[in-house]
């Protein structure tokens, strides 16, 4: 497992992927008139996760390369699983990740009457015929990897009466799965895709946008061909499963002898660590209550990590990363939370707030005094400017940032000694208040350093800076912190009699209801994303109401990709 694991995938040749050069090659040679036409064919059964995220920035980013087009289209050939809450979704996150399709929107749906004329042409031309075994005889007659399958009885009947049987599985003359149209190929191939495929199954259901209109559908592979070819597209690619699947649908667009062929070309499926990235999954963690829904911020699909406070640029920086291969690997986590580490520390704000907080009271400054003190909003890029932050006698810190018996090299705060407050002065301890009923700490009492304004330090060693806010000040805030939804690197893999369900990470969200945060973070709207100084990066959630503030952690300001990157370069 851990060998196909690999931290940098690169292109297959440095500089261009196999596609790109695919595609160049193509221009080079005036293959398709020069065009580059690409599609992106969600079904929508499901939102869209990262994984789709590396399909969308291949297909819409060739086409703005290579100055082409790229479509939308929905491949809603399965009413039953389909949804128009889901095509909402996946037009919303395309366009979020920043990409248009330029009102090149289309659904396999609006092909249905094509698809059924070109099933007829089929008949005609003794390429397909109507099947009246039940799925069960059809499983039973396909054969194994290692011995031919067997003609269907029905195989040879005359062209005029499949026409005619096919004419009345339309009109809804035959119950679901009592007959089907399938393609006349080879029982006998090696390649089980086609040993006579289905090309039309009866299904009784309404669908959401053909209504009653139809009750047959027509099978993925088919409709995906013939779609291709009716948008025009050149290069329909798309992930290696579909490698098997690639001479039927080159079997189609010949069969029914279409001018111009688009080219289909796989590539590798994105799976990442600690992640599972199958729709079928997702929707079970959905409707299971194991998630809150499907913008969970622990989630991989899109509305998830756009909650918890990803860029687009992030993540197509992500996608960009990860390159393009033939060959199935898994990306490392930590890379994507790289990605959007390197994003926001270039642009996020930064503030202070304190999780967990411990009362410090200023014993050299009277009561009821205030300043205000100018911090830096973000080093990494001034022109981002200054915010006045108050500063008064009674200051909340982060309870961790001190010990009454310090560790050795602790060099936060502890009795007798020390400490900076970021942006602030120094202070120093001198006394710890307990609660007399519990024992806890309750409170310090500290002095300032007039002098040390803005964190100088005349004179003086101050190894530890502290992020506080002014309790009078601070507004109130829920701060939800995420760890990984699983906790084993590979989900899928079980002890036996278990499945998926069972990695689950029992800790994957602690929501800490009492945080502080100073008052600048008033009043910013959802998906806003800043730093909490030490903290790490984050982002408004939309729960946040008037007078109720809540964040999502996005990612910690560790980064342990650069750690894993080392040991990569060390093995390898
Ligand atoms: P899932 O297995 O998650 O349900 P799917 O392949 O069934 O995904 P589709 O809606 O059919 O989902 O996918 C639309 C496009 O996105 C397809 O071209 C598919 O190849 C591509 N795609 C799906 N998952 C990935 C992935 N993990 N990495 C790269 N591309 C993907
Ligand atoms: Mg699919």
């Amino acid at each position: 497992m851990d060998d196909a694991r690999d931290p940098s995938p690169a292109p297959e040749t440095p500089g261009k992927d196999f596609i790109r050069e695919i595609l160049d090659e193509d221009r080079r040679t005036g293959k398709h008139g020069g065009k580059v036409a690409t599609r992106f064919p969600p079904e929508p059964n499901g939102y869209l996760h990262i994984g789709h995220a590396k399909s969308i920035c291949l297909n819409f980013g060739v086409a703005l390369e290579y100055g082409g087009t790229c479509n939308l289209r929905f491949d809603d050939t399965n009413p039953l699983k389909e949804d128009v809450e889901y095509v909402d979704s996946i037009q919303e996150d395309v366009r979020w990740l920043g990409f248009d399709w330029d009102g090149r929107l289309f659904y396999a749906s609006d092909y249905f009457g094509k698809l059924y004329e070109f099933g007829e042409t089929l008949i005609r031309t003794g390429k397909a015929f109507v099947c009246d075994l039940s799925a069960e005889e059809v499983r039973k007659t396909r054969g194994t990897l290692t011995e031919p399958g067997r003609n269907s009885p029905y195989r040879d009947r005359p062209a005029e009466e499949s026409l005619d049987l096919f004419r009345r599985m339309r009109s809804g003359e035959f119950p679901d799965g009592s007959r089907t149209l399938r393609a006349k190929i080879d029982m006998a191939s090696p390649n089980i895709n086609l040993r006579d495929p289905a090309l039309f199954r009866i299904r009784k259901a309404t669908h959401h946008r053909t209504g009653d209109a139809w009750c047959i559908y027509p099978m993925y592979d088919y409709a995906h061909a013939i779609s291709d070819w009716i948008e025009g597209i050149t290069h329909s690619l798309c992930t290696l499963e579909f490698e098997d699947h690639r001479p039927l649908y080159d079997w189609c667009l010949e069969a029914l002898d279409l001018p111009s062929r688009p080219r289909q070309i796989e590539f590798a499926r994105l799976n990442v660590t600690y992640t599972l990235l199958s729709k079928r999954k997702l929707l079970q963690l959905v409707q299971g209550g194991h998630v809150s829904g499907w913008d969970d911020p622990r989630m991989p699909t899109i509305a998830g990590l756009r909650r918890r406070g990803y860029t687009p640029e992030a993540i197509r920086d992500f996608c960009d990363r990860i390159g393009l291969a033939k060959r199935d690997s898994v990306v490392e986590v930590e890379l994507l939370e790289h990605c959007l580490r390197e994003d926001l520390n270039r642009r996020a704000p930064r503030f202070m707030g304190v999780l967990d907080p411990l009362r410090v009271v200023i014993t050299n400054l009277p009561e009821g005094s205030t300043e205000e003190l100018d911090a830096v909003n973000n080093p990494e890029d001034p022109s981002q400017g200054t915010r006045k932050v108050p500063f008064s006698r009674e200051l909340l810190i982060e309870r961790d940032d001190f010990r009454e018996v310090p560790p050795p090299k602790y060099h936060r705060l502890s009795p007798g000694q020390e400490v900076r407050l970021r942006w602030g002065y120094i202070i120093r301890c001198h006394e710890v208040v307990k609660d007399a009923a519990t024992g806890a700490i309750a409170e310090l009492r500290c002095t300032y350093d007039p002098a040390t304004r803005g964190g100088d330090a005349p004179g003086r060693k101050v190894k530890g800076t502290i992020h506080w806010v002014s309790a009078a000040h601070a507004l109130p805030a829920e701060v939800r912190l995420y760890d990984r939804l699983f906790s084993t690197p590979s989900p899928d893999e079980t002890s036996e009699g278990k499945d998926f369900l069972s990695n689950l990470n029992p800790d994957s969200l602690v929501a800490r209801a009492d945080c502080r945060v100073e008052p600048a973070l008033a009043e910013k709207k959802p998906l806003f994303f800043f730093q909490l100084e030490r903290l790490g990066y984050f982002a408004v959630d939309p729960d946040t109401a008037p007078g109720r503030l809540v964040f999502n952690r996005s990612v910690s300001l560790r980064d342990t990709w650069a750690k894993i990157e080392r040991k990569s370069r060390e093995r390898g």
